[in-house]
Parts: C-alpha cells; sequence; structure tokens
C-alpha cells in the first residue's frame, strides 16, 4: 500500500521581480540543484492545451498583459504542485520548492498561506525598464512568447506589476525579504541567493537529512 505522505506548509523561497527581472531564469537553475524544486506559475498556464476554455481564457489574460483571475490561478497551481508531489519529483520532507510568478498580488499570498511558508522572499529588483525591455525582446524572439511580443503588452505587465504585485513586498516585509540587484550577472545573482538560503535553519535541517 503506498505510504501516506503528511506535509505541513512546504518549505518555500520566492522568487519575485518585473517581467524580465531574471526571475525564471533564476529559478530554473535553482531547481536544478538537488533539493531545490523549482516551479514557475507562467508555466503551469503554458501547458494548457489552447483547444480547451481553460487555455483559451489564459491566451486571453496574457496577451493583454493581465493576471488570471486569483482562486483560478490558486486551484491550478495547487493541483499541479500535489501532482509533483505525488510523484516524487517534488520532495517536501527534503526539498525547497522555488516559486516564480506565484504569489502575484496580495489575494495571492493570502490564499497561499494554507499551503507555504515562506523562508525568503527573493526580490530581483531592475528598475531601468530599459533594460528589462530589451531582456523581453530578445526572449520573444527567442521563447515564441507572444506576451512580450508587442510594446503595448509589455507595458502593461509592467503596471500590472507595479500596480498588483509589488504590494506583496509590504505584505511580508522584515527580514525575509532579501532586494536583489538583478541588473548584476546572472551567477552573481545565484551567488547572493545561495549565501542567503545558506543562512538558514531549514536549510542546516535538510543538510542533515541527506542520505
Ligand atoms: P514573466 O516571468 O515574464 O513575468 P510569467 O511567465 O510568469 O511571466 O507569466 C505569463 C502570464 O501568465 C502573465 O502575464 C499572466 O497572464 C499569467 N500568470 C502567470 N502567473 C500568474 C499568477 N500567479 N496569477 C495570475 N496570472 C498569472
Amino acid at each position: 500500500m503506498a505510504e501516506q505522505r503528511q506535509y505541513t506548509r512546504f518549505r518555500t523561497i520566492l522568487i519575485l521581480g518585473a517581467p524580465g527581472s531574471g526571475k525564471g531564469t533564476q529559478g530554473k537553475v535553482l531547481g536544478s540543484i538537488p533539493r531545490f524544486h523549482h516551479l514557475a506559475c507562467g508555466d503551469v498556464f503554458r501547458s494548457l492545451d489552447t483547444r480547451t476554455p481553460l487555455g483559451q481564457e489564459f491566451v486571453n489574460y496574457a496577451s493583454k498583459g493581465q493576471l488570471m483571475p486569483d482562486d483560478l490561478t490558486v486551484q491550478l497551481w495547487r493541483a499541479n504542485v500535489h501532482q509533483r508531489a505525488e510523484s516524487y519529483l517534488f520532495k517536501p520532507d527534503i526539498d525547497f520548492l522555488v516559486l516564480d510568478g506565484i504569489p502575484r498580488n496580495v489575494e495571492q499570498a493570502k490564499l497561499l498561506e494554507a499551503d507555504v511558508e515562506v523562508l525568503k522572499l527573493f526580490h530581483l529588483s531592475c528598475p531601468d525598464r530599459t533594460e528589462l525591455t530589451r531582456r523581453l525582446r530578445k526572449r520573444a524572439l527567442k521563447d515564441n512568447r507572444f506576451d512580450d511580443a508587442s510594446e503595448e503588452v509589455i507595458q502593461n505587465r509592467f503596471k500590472t506589476y507595479e500596480d498588483e504585485t509589488k504590494p506583496i513586498l509590504d505584505y511580508y516585509a522584515g527580514d525575509k525579504v532579501v532586494d536583489l540587484d538583478a541588473s548584476q550577472p546572472p551567477a552573481k545573482v545565484l551567488y547572493d541567493m545561495l549565501g542567503e538560503i545558506m543562512k538558514l535553519d531549514a536549510w542546516k535541517e535538510i543538510e542533515a537529512k541527506k542520505a
């Protein structure tokens, strides 16, 4: 009989930043290190079949630079993370969960309280919107991201970030929040993040459990 797995809240590291700040890049690299599991909310939406009503809804919102409704987002995210845990891709007892793209507003942060224990929030800060726009344009070409293709949608995404996502920094205020300069080389941003993570008690606990 399958072992009944009990988890309390997932030990979580959040990566927050404007579109183009490098959340996905950092999340992916961090997630490739043993004991870190990366989950990007945008990838969960992009994996939807666009022929389904839900997939169509995503295309409609994302192509305007808008967020998907909160309840739907959290439900879909929750189903995805549990699926990963059930299939042992993500092992909540020994892995950190690295989230990028969720929570994206304070309402989502509240809804996630039941699921995640936020240990650190890395804010990838890059006030230079010209640099971010340059990165997004490059990504639109390379990764076929329809939501980065037009100037108007990019500007809308920045506005959504300022109005809805940035207030999350106040919601988690305190020593959990670490501001990092996102215009540094990616390796330096990663270095800074790892330095902070290694100071966590949870890091020591997880290290002590290694086989
Ligand atoms: P980026 O990394 O460039 O900021 P994402 O790949 O995270 O963008 O997200 C792409 C789009 O998916 C968003 O513009 C939004 O429409 C939708 N989306 C992703 N995550 C969320 C979320 N947590 N809540 C609502 N909508 C979301």
